[in-house]
């Protein structure tokens, strides 16, 4: 599984980051990137339920 920010649809609201740490990470600009390419087995359901709950659609799973 690959997890990919859309960086102009992210609005930093941070929420990845506080549902699945181990994936997403704000960065300077307070954008979320993808600290781990590919998301470990482990992180799937985490990285799944963040997509799925960011509230602009910026975050795309890939298998
Ligand atoms: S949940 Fe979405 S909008 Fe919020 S920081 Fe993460 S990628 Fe950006």
């Amino acid at each position: 599984m690959k997890a990919v920010v859309d960086r102009d649809a992210c609005i930093g609201c941070g929420l990845c980051t506080t549902i699945c740490p181990d994936v997403f990470e704000m960065d300077d600009e307070d954008i979320a990137i993808v600290i781990a390419d590919p998301v470990p087995a482990d992180n799937e359901a985490e990285a799944q339920e963040a997509a799925d709950s960011c509230p602009t659609d910026a975050i795309s799973i890939e298998d």
